[in-house]
């Protein structure tokens, strides 16, 4: 199958119509999509025409534009007709031509999609559609009803053709193409091509022209990919790390099931994410809703199956996160173009399991590159990041015009509270910075927050304890010097009401250890959560964690390996 290699064309150059050469210019398209200067002109020639293109790379212009311009719409019978897995991408591909259509004074375009009201689709039809976006099953119904008329369609559109096979439609759409004018020209239009979608191209299609544009590897170039393998933190734990870490807008996390979505858009919120599910028990307006919220910044995180978000498309989505591996490669390359849309840059990060490492190389081979693997952003590096966020607003505030009022507030305070305008300074970075007063997104996240209690706790005391403190603080007894002196963390609010037991571990302060790190490293190595790891005392030459009872023997074993500052943690249990 040939590539498209060719130099972006313009509009103007692939012989459209000028009223739609108008409408792209008011959507701000400057130059055709390597799909769109593949498939628009043998479209136009009336060719079939079969796009090996996924979407995020243009597909729906590519074959909107030439049905509307070959559109007569003094004539109110359906002449387009698309055909769609989801009515999610049904709605899309209507508003497309919509906007496309723009400037065609009496253009209509129905979609008919099951899980909408009948009534209201038989009265649009019957009030006369030029276009019909349908998903198969629904258009079925009306192909029986005799509520459509097919017979001046002029054009076929097959759009995510084998996402309809894998979806179990694909019975359906042969049915269809075969009730439609044998003069109609098709376009098919797939992310990939399994065998049952050549057999459906090979019986109506005639001659098509083949355009490919490679799967994720040459069309999302601007889309990064890499991977985590799933072990040494739970995968909830590294979502959350993730989305603390990354620089993000619009997220959409990927798990297998509706329960999933909802258990993992439920933990989200509750760190204080704007987080959604979107699975296939929402009703269509509930769906539509939560879409459109996503658009709007209402909500930044979609938790979605794979049905669910087909065909999504919002612009400000950066990342995609495949919690779970899909059930198969075709799916991943589906998921993954929600993001990088209209020529943004955007990232997917894959979660794999040990044992699903399979997937893995079966998604490079049909994507034709290799993922690279990441590690989980640690405790710390999360912090700095925090840190950086907060000296960007405050010096953003500083380019700013201050309030002229304000200036006798903090005059005064320093009188009040006889301290000079560091000190108000430092008291106003730490209010902002407090977990529960920042509106910032990252600064909710309850991982950073345990950190950073215990960072701040560990850092405060700066004298190295005495022989018996340090026998103290192994032991876990209370009297004597107050915790605070020996580097004890705070109680933390969150902690969970678990049974623990103290363990010692060979770093201490004279190696610099810091308590975030012996989290990450915890975290990462045993698979602890971070809300389960307790108490830390940094001492002068070692230092004890606070963990769940009943570690097993093997975790112990592997953490007494674990290498932290360049020393094995060899940690043991406190007798
Ligand atoms: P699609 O693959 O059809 O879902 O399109 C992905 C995104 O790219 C949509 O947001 C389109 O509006 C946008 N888009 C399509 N064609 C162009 C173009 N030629 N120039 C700029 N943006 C485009």
């Amino acid at each position: 199958m040939p590539q498209t290699n060719t130099p972006p064309q313009h509009f103007s150059e692939l012989g459209l119509h000028s009223c739609l050469q108008e409408s792209l210019r008011a959507l701000q398209y400057e130059t055709a999509t390597p799909i769109q200067a593949g498939t628009i002109p043998p479209l136009l020639a009336g060719q079939d025409v079969i796009g090996l293109a996924q979407t995020g790379t243009g597909k729906t212009a590519a074959f909107a534009l030439p049905v509307l311009a070959g559109l007569d719409v003094k004539l109110r019978r359906p002449q387009g007709l698309v055909l769609c897995p989801t009515r999610e991408l049904a709605l899309q591909v209507a508003e497309a031509f919509r906007s496309y259509g723009r400037g065609m004074p009496g253009l209509r375009v129905v979609g008919i999609f099951g899980g909408a009201d009948m009534r209201q689709q038989l009265k649009s039809l019957r009030e006369g559609a030029h276009i019909v976006v349908a998903t198969p099953g629904r258009l079925l119904d009306h192909i029986e009803r005799r509520s459509i008329d097919l017979n001046q369609i002029t054009t076929a559109v097959l759009d995510e053709a084998d996402e309809m096979l894998r979806m179990g439609f694909i019975d359906d759409v042969d049915t269809i193409l075969a009730k439609t004018p044998k003069t109609r020209r098709v376009a098919l239009f797939s992310a990939t091509m399994p065998q049952r979608i050549r057999e459906i191209a090979s019986k109506h299609l005639n001659n098509p022209a083949e355009i490919s544009v490679a799967a994720t590897a040459s069309t999302n170039e601007n889309i990064e990919q890499c991977y985590w393998l799933a072990k040494g933190a739970s995968k909830l734990e590294a979502l959350k790390r993730l989305l603390a870490f990354e620089d993000t807008d619009g997220v959409i996390v990927f798990t297998r099931t509706r329960e999933s979505t909802a258990a993992v858009a439920e933990q989200l919120r509750q760190v204080g994410l704007k987080a959604a599910s979107l699975n296939g028990d929402m009703d269509q307006k509930a769906r539509i809703r939560t879409v459109n919220d996503l658009k709007r910044g209402g909500l930044d995180i979609l938790v979605a199956t794979d049905v669910a978000a087909r065909g999504l498309d919002v612009d400000r989505v950066t990342h995609v996160i495949n919690y779970d591996v899909p059930f198969d490669e075709e799916a991943y390359v589906h998921r993954i173009g929600r993001t990088g849309r209209a020529g943004r840059r955007g990232k997917a990060i894959l979660f794999v399991a040990p044992r699903e490492r399979r997937m893995l190389r079966n998604i490079e081979r049909l994507t034709r590159q290799q993922i690279p693997e990441i590690r989980l952003p640690s405790p710390l590096a999360i912090d700095a990041k925090r840190r950086e966020a907060l000296a960007d607003r405050i010096k953003q505030a500083l380019a700013e015009p201050t309030q002229p009022e304000l200036e006798d507030v903090v005059d005064q305070l320093c009188i009040d509270a006889q301290c000079d305008y560091r000190s108000v300074a430092l008291a106003l970075a730490s209010l902002i910075h407090a977990p529960d007063n920042s509106s910032s997104r990252g600064a909710q996240h309850p991982s950073r927050q345990s950190v950073e209690r215990r960072e701040e706790a560990a850092e405060t005391k700066a004298k190295a304890p005495n022989r018996r403190e340090r026998r103290q603080a192994l032991q876990g007894k209370k009297e004597g010097k107050q915790p605070k002196d020996l580097g004890e963390a705070r109680p933390l609010k969150d902690h969970p009401d678990v049974p623990m037991e103290r363990f010692r571990v060979a770093v201490g302060r004279k190696h610099g250890v810091k308590a975030g790190e012996l989290v990450g490293a915890i975290a990462n190595e045993a698979g602890i959560e971070g809300q389960f790891i307790g108490t830390i005392n940094i001492l002068e030459d070692c230092s004890t964690v606070d963990l769940p009872e009943g570690m097993p023997k093997a975790t112990l074993r592997h953490l007494k390996k674990t290498r932290v500052k360049g020393m094995n943690l060899a940690m043991n249990r406190v007798a």
